[in-house]
């Protein structure tokens, strides 16, 4: 167990039984969320304390194995060593609206979209909440830039790896903690339907994100095989009842694939669909994966695609790429094995 993915109530209990008076919690809670790498950095705990401590419960940080800045933008990419010696990157972006940082949330992905560079491998296995909170925390402090604002759009399906990814939020919007509020996180997911709906009845205030990438099961089928699993009627059906339920906006992103998904009709098909369902659509001209021979959409193609969406009532933005020199974009973050793959 690690102390960092545990809530004040529950360090509290840990802390209770070492004999420990209730204010202990909230001392550990804040310093555990400053970051330190040892208990001898918690001056205000007693000596024995701190040894006890330290002999049951390690604290765990992660190794930078690789830190890339691109030239162009000045997002940085970090390549973190995890305690086991798993790999994952976090993604550093700076908004003139404040310092998002896009995390992991697994070790590879078991999602299999043929655009993506993340599920290369499939799953290793899923993060633990205290190392997605590490990969916010220790990108704030190795870069020096306060994070405001959270994308869980790394790798991994965040939904896939629900209890953690709940907890994880709980823990970084804590006010003892990072304090990041939940309007400044999104979730994304490629569209497990079960999880949407167990998402929504806890009615938190985040963005969801959902990756549609299709108009239709055809479509969607070929790219993204959870299509099959959750058909797209059903997934749109589950979207309303997760903007009925929190009247939150949804965001679609959709990946523009030369031939696949660019077409006129593609765009009508998508706003007879939405029909009546608020939604935003952040449309990402396909980004470059070595492994993938899908192509982007061009300029021309994308610019139509988005007046069509507009013209029909739905608001369409082109998201603009971030750390493309460093493949710090959308579906370039990929699971290194430190021996075999720098
Ligand atoms: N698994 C979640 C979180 C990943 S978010 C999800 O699927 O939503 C990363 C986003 O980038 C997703 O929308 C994903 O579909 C998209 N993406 C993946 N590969 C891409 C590529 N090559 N170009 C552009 N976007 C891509």
């Amino acid at each position: 167990m690690n102390l960092k993915s545990l809530t004040q109530p529950e360090l509290a209990n840990i802390l209770k039984e070492l004999g420990q008076p209730a204010f202990r919690a909230k001392q550990v809670f804040t310093w555990l969320h400053k970051g330190v790498r040892s208990y001898d950095e918690m001056t205000n705990l007693p000596k024995g304390l701190r040894d006890t401590l330290a002999e049951h419960y390690p604290i765990h940080a992660p190794k930078v194995v690789r830190k890339q800045e691109s030239k162009k933008d000045g997002t940085i990419k970090y390549l973190w060593e995890l305690s086991d010696g798993n790999c994952v990157e976090t993604v550093l972006m700076r908004y003139n609206y404040g310092n998002t940082v896009c995390i992991s949330t697994e070790v590879g992905c078991r999602m299999g979209c043929a655009f993506c560079a993340s599920t290369i491998g499939g799953l290793v296995r899923r993060l633990e909440p205290y190392e997605m909170l590490d990969e916010v925390l220790f990108t704030q402090i190795d870069s020096g830039l306060p994070i405001s604002r959270i994308v869980l759009m790394g790798i991994g399906e965040p939904l896939d790896n629900f209890d953690n990814v709940m907890r994880f939020l709980e823990l970084v919007n804590s006010p003892d903690g990072m304090n990041i509020s939940m309007r400044h996180i999104s979730l994304s997911t490629c569209g497990l339907i079960p999880k949407i709906d167990e998402l929504a009845a806890k009615k938190l205030q985040i963005s969801l994100a959902i990756s549609l990438h299709g108009p239709n099961n055809e479509i969607r089928n070929k790219v993204m095989p959870v299509n099959k699993a959750y058909p797209i009627e059903d997934l749109l059906e589950a979207c309303r009842r997760y903007y009925a339920a929190t009247s939150r906006r949804i965001h679609f992103e959709y990946a523009m694939i030369d031939g696949v998904n660019d077409r006129e009709q593609d765009a009508k098909e998508i706003l007879r669909r939405m029909k009546g369902l608020p939604a935003h659509f952040n449309l990402i001209p396909l980004n470059h994966v070595e492994e993938s021979p899908l192509k982007p959409s061009s300029k021309a193609a994308v610019a139509k695609f988005q007046k069509i969406l507009e013209d029909g009532g739905i608001t369409a933005t082109v998201r603009r790429t971030l750390g493309g020199d460093i493949d710090a974009s959308c579906g370039q973050l990929r699971r290194k094995h430190i021996k075999s793959n720098l």
